[in-house]
């Protein structure tokens, strides 16, 4: 993803964060690819990461502080702590993807050698 693109995504993932419960989060609004092209450039590219900070810092700071003003927050580390999640959870998705199109395929093989091994059975 280049730093354009990331910066416009910048208010959409920040909203996304904001406005919904953590459930609701996992049906994500942005594209799946699009969300991990989004975070491994937060993590590659100290400017536009430094952007997302400061954006965040101001939209959830301010949702937060509404709710407890005398509490202190570490806000980069709730951003890193969230990226990683996010990341985490689209490459399990992405694996576990990978592992049932394998079984399917293990399964298909499976089926094809047991109709090839019948075959021969019955013809010898
Ligand atoms: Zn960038």
């Amino acid at each position: 993803m280049e730093c354009r693109e990331f910066q416009k995504k910048i208010p959409v993932f920040v909203e996304h964060e904001l406005n919904r419960s953590s459930e609701e989060r996992m049906k994500t609004v942005i594209p799946r690819d699009e969300l991990l092209g989004f975070v491994d450039h937060a993590s590659n590219c100290k400017t536009c990461h430094d952007d997302l900070e400061i954006y965040y810092m101001a939209l959830v700071g301010y949702d937060l502080a509404k709710s407890d003003a005398s509490a202190s927050f570490d806000f980069s580390g709730m951003l890193k702590k969230r990226l990683s999640v996010i990341e985490d959870n689209i490459k399990k998705r992405i694996l576990l993807e990978k592992s049932l199109v394998f079984c399917m395929w293990l399964g298909r093989i499976s089926v094809y050698l047991l109709l090839i091994l019948c075959f021969i059975v019955f013809l010898f």
